[in-house]
């Protein structure tokens, strides 16, 4: 057999695949032949079988070193159920175990073994790895060797150590982060110059993107997941660690399963929550940005931003979460004034250097343009990473509600007129009131009954402009005072709007009932089949507790759903689909073939009647 027939053969009989994704075939190829590689593919991409493969089809075991226990955990779990022979080291082992995997490595018993780095990195480890032979060793989550990134491990830097003392087995890095700069220093912190590099897109196609105006957060949140994500798992992100308690509880209220994660929790909670989200359904994390790395859950339906992320790589790194298995999934977030003024403010006090904090406040500047955007999302998202892609992907909410601009210069220079006539030294609030012609104490106390701009602004509502000031905030025309408790500023973009040099164009604001009758490109199930989908999962989590690994070892959501699309009724019609591989059509095939058949039974009778 050839290299590549070998690989495809195990493809689809062990993994139960029919074709390789991508670039995964030509990465295998480089590997198996023996080369170094470094591949760079988004979340979900499909990296992990850019190692396991060559490390069956190369003689000797494949050394993977991976950051995290629980993914890991995972992993291993995942190749086991496919009778492929793996284990993981890393300190949570009793030393007897470790003795046993060590021995059985020995023997030539495994095909793929998980490191810890730190682990990796013992002199024990290594005498050890000398007297093995090794098909590969892979270097997963190689971002981490970034010591700008901030899922730096400083054992990473320390892998180098691989290519000194093993110089003749082939070495594959792989990470999700897209950025060049990241992507250098992998290279040379892992001495990887003569590898070949695998850059996929960057773009997640099953993503929906939506923002949406912040109005009733708590509401507009629960409408979203009522609407779009009943019985789903997915995560809210929220920045405050108090705020993500009281959401959790309030969602527990309204009779959801939602459960707290921030890094003020006591570790035995957090690895609780944790636990619950990966080995039960429905279940919602509602978190701070300590959540998510290592979490390796495909079935993850949603994630819901309450608070705006501090830069366009963190929102596509924490939407990335969604949707690994490559079904639709969606990013939803609410947004509104208050977090720009909360953010700009956060910027402007932040105690760093100069350097970083213009660093910082630059890529706020273009989160902040992202949410305001006009255009495509996925576009503006993907152009932000370098990578050129259609102008209309049709899965985001502006393409599938165009959104209508209006010339706002006008209303601009009001604005930025009241700014200035107030002295720069009033937040938003007061502003309005003034534009409104209000009259409170405040204005009265101030004399703002005697200004130019008094009055002028009755035209549009407060809703208006409200929306005129937040749009101004995030294109740059406004800034906070960080000494100023939230007074506006003007900035050196203000002065050609105010003199009439420049023009401006807002977003018009949609209605909020319009904007919830927006839905994504396709939904998961459809309603008729919801009761078939709930049976195969029952029928999944209970073989899934009795050998104690979370529900999509089993089989995940994508082929729950082939399981639907096609509904098998014989084990050939069965193996023929995604994700069921000789060892799970033995271990498994039953089971959801009597589900499918009493299903069927079910649906025929009723029709009947
Ligand atoms: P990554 O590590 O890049 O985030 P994974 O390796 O976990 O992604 O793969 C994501 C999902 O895609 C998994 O469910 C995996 O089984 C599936 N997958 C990977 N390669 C293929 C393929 N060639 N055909 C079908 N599904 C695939
Ligand atoms: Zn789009």
């Amino acid at each position: 057999m050839t290299r590549m027939s070998q690989a495809l053969d195990i493809l689809q009989h062990t993994f139960g695949y029919e074709s390789f994704r991508g670039d995964q075939a030509a990465i295998i190829d480089e590997v198996v032949a023996g080369r170094d590689a470094l591949v760079l593919m988004p979340t979900g991409g499909g990296k992990s079988l850019c190692y396991q493969l060559p490390a069956l089809i190369r003689p000797g075991v494949g050394i993977i070193v991976s950051p995290l226990i629980a993914l890991m955990k995972d992993q291993v779990n995942a190749l086991l159920q496919l009778d492929i022979r793996a284990a993981y080291l890393n300190s949570t082992l009793p030393h007897d175990e470790v003795e046993a995997i060590e021995a059985g490595l020995l023997a030539g018993e495994y095909d793929l073994v998980y490191f810890a780095p730190e682990r990796l990195l013992q002199d024990r480890t290594l005498q050890l790895l000398e007297r093995l032979e090794i098909a590969l060793f892979a270097i997963d989550e190689a971002h981490c060797v970034s010591q700008w990134g901030h899922d730096f491990r400083v054992d990473y830097l320390q892998l180098n150590i691989l290519h000194e003392r093993f110089p003749a087995i082939p070495r594959i890095a792989l990470t999700a982060t897209a950025d060049d700069r990241t992507r250098k220093e992998i290279v040379t912190r892992l001495q990887l110059e003569q590898g070949k590099q695998f850059v996929d897109s960057f773009d997640r196609p099953n993503i929906h993107y939506r923002i949406t105006r912040k109005d009733n957060p708590k509401q507009q949140l629960l409408r979203f997941l009522q609407s779009e994500h009943k019985g789903d798992a997915g995560i809210v992100y929220c920045l405050s660690r108090k705020k993500t308690e009281q959401m959790a509880s309030w969602l527990t209220n309204q009779g959801l399963t939602a459960l707290p994660y921030h890094a003020g929790l006591p570790g035995n909670t957090r690895h609780a929550h944790q636990e619950r989200f990966l080995n039960e359904e429905a279940v919602i994390i509602v978190a701070t940005i300590a959540f998510g790395m290592g979490i390796n859950k495909p079935d993850v339906r949603f994630v819901a931003h309450l608070d705006l992320p501090k830069s366009i790589e963190a929102y596509y790194q924490e939407t990335g979460r969604a949707g690994r298995d490559g079904l639709p999934a969606t990013a939803w977030m609410a947004y509104g004034l208050e977090d720009v003024v909360k953010l700009r403010l956060m910027a402007e006090s932040s105690s760093a250097a100069q350097s970083h904090k213009t660093l910082e406040r630059h890529k706020l500047d273009a989160m902040l343009g992202f949410c305001e955007i006009d255009s495509c999302r996925r576009y503006a998202m993907l152009k932000y990473f370098a990578e050129d892609s259609p102008e209309h992907c049709g899965n985001c909410d502006t393409c599938l509600q165009p959104v209508e601009t209006w010339d706002a210069t006008n209303a601009a220079q009001r604005a930025l007129s009241c700014v200035y006539r107030t002295k720069q030294m009033f937040g938003v609030v007061h502003l309005i009131d003034v534009l409104l012609g209000k009259d409170n104490i405040k204005i009265q106390n101030f004399g703002h009954h005697q200004l130019s701009t008094y009055g002028i602004g009755k035209d549009l509502g407060k809703d208006a402009w409200r929306s005129v000031f937040r749009q101004l905030m995030a294109k740059g025309y406004l800034t906070v005072d960080s000494a100023g408790h939230g007074s506006l500023l003007l900035t050196e973009f203000s002065k050609p709007v105010l003199k009439g040099e420049e023009q401006v164009t807002f977003r018009k604001e949609v209605a909020m009932s319009k904007i919830s009758t927006i839905s994504p490109r396709n939904t998961l199930i459809a309603d008729e089949d919801q009761d078939l989908w709930q049976a195969l999962k029952a029928c999944r989590t209970l073989l899934a507790k009795s050998q104690g690994v979370p529900p999509y070892i089993i089989f995940n959501d994508a082929t729950l759903k082939e399981f639907i699309d096609h509904r098998p009724n014989t084990a050939e019609q069965l193996l023929r689909l995604k994700g069921v591989g000789e060892s799970k059509l033995e271990k498994y095939g039953e089971q959801f073939l009597r589900v499918l058949r009493e299903n069927e039974i079910i649906g025929v009778g009723d029709n009947g009647g």
